[in-house]
């Protein structure tokens, strides 16, 4: 995380939705705070004997339209206000999306590279066994966030399932297709952001084979990203990774740099880029910027200098709340996370009902429906955008958050 404190700019989005709303201070506060979080430590036995404790947080901010539901994050700069964000950040994406889940996230402080799979397996299976008292598929289910993956699920699922004494597939989400996955899951989220980036490119009257793209992160978001939108004809011209970031001005050949990678483990030293500043990568000019990394990367700092004219927020939380005051003045236009990422959990919702169903679809089944949902969203975004004069971030929030408060409205208040 690079910018501010996350939860401070997820907050500041909740209270400009709620005072445009016109709901009172009472809504601001029970949306502004999870309704239950849990911190746990998590005593990890290294491979050489040592024994190693490391914290971990479950935050469900939301269970009004069903139950939680968010990722899990693995990485050294995970700390409770993150979670809690991300949580907030997770109900109004399942809103907007009308997926009928609230929001959850959860992270362990650990850096993933440091660690063995032996090791990650432990620390996993303890998470969960700690945490199984509030997941479960009617209360809150995981997903694979920045540092796990579908192996990482994989553990999660048996270890819950070894506790209720039979397999639960709908616990967890995005696991591997051959124990309850869905077809489509893992492209899922760079699907959705292609999907919108290419809305966005037509809505500004852009074609797509006159466009440049930059991609920040080349891992589970901007590593498809980046290929769906060079197969799209769009000329992707920088990418970077957490090591550094390649450009080549006539377009990257993508499926030459997933080799590399795949190769070397990083997108530096691609025969034929030119390695340039990870930081200077977000103001190359572009037409379209995918920030898919970590959140706070566009700030008050660089904003002035972003020469894209779209940016698509394919990481959760790239934009401060500064950033996003002056990209609006500049007139570059910011398809937000909670719209932009969603496909990730709007497959996730795919599988989690496939799973509780024991009925499968076909990959062009699930990509059909996924195409549906993310174009519906992005129709509803920008009518209520033009008609109410309010940005795409301020006009997703508002749709989100009424659907939640609506929602609470109905059901009533507990006692
Ligand atoms: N971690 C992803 C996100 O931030 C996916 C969440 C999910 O599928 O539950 O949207």
């Amino acid at each position: 995380m690079s910018g501010g404190n996350p939860l401070d700019e997820a907050r500041d989005q909740l209270a400009n939705a709620i005072k445009t709303l016109g709901y009172d201070e009472g809504m601001y506060d029970m949306l502004a705070s999870p309704r239950r979080e849990l911190t746990v430590s998590i005593p990890l036995r290294r491979d050489d004997g040592r024994v190693e404790v490391v914290t971990g947080h479950r935050v469900q901010h939301n269970f009004t339209r069903g139950p939680a539901k968010g990722g899990l994050r693995y990485s050294p700069h995970v700390d409770l206000d993150e979670v809690r964000a991300l949580a907030m950040w997770m109900t109004w994406k399942c809103a907007l999306l009308d997926v009928p889940y609230g929001g959850a996230k959860g992270g362990v402080r650990i850096d993933p590279r440091q660690y063995s799979r032996a090791e990650l397996e432990r620390v996993t299976r303890r998470y969960t066994s700690e945490i199984i008292p509030i997941i479960g598929p009617g209360h809150d289910i995981p997903a694979p966030d920045i540092g796990t993956d579908e192996q990482t699920m994989a553990w999660m699922m048996d270890t819950y399932s070894a506790s209720q004494g039979h397999t639960v597939l709908g616990v967890v989400t995005g696991k591997p297709v051959s124990l309850g996955g869905s077809l489509g899951r893992a492209s899922a989220t760079s699907r959705g952001v292609t999907i919108v980036a290419l809305e966005a490119l037509a809505a500004r009257g852009f074609d797509p084979a006159a466009s440049t793209a930059v991609v920040q992160g080349f891992g589970k978001v901007g590593r498809g990203t980046a290929r769906f939108l060079a197969e799209a004809g769009v000329s992707v011209v920088a990418v970077s990774d957490q090591y550094g970031a390649i450009e080549d001005p006539d377009g990257l050949d993508i499926a030459s740099v997933e080799a590399f990678v795949d190769e070397t483990g990083s997108v530096v030293g691609h025969p034929g880029s030119r390695e340039i500043d990870g930081a200077a990568l977000l103001t190359l000019p572009c037409t379209v910027l995918v920030p898919a990394a970590v959140e706070g990367v566009l700030t008050e700092a660089n904003a002035p200098r972003v020469r894209a004219k779209i940016v698509v927020e394919g990481a959760n939380g790239p934009t401060t709340a500064a950033a996003d005051r002056i990209l609006e003045a500049h007139g570059v236009m910011v398809v937000p996370d909670i719209l932009a990422n969603a496909g990730g959990v709007v497959v996730s919702y795919f599988e989690w009902v496939q799973a509780n169903q024991a009925y499968w679809w076909s990959e062009s089944e699930v990509e059909q429906r996924l195409g549906q949902r993310m174009r519906s969203a992005w129709s509803d975004v920008t009518d209520h955008a033009e008609s109410s004069g309010l940005s795409l971030r301020n006009a997703a929030t508002c749709l989100a958050v009424q659907r939640v408060a609506d929602a609470h409205l109905l059901r009533g208040l507990y006692p």
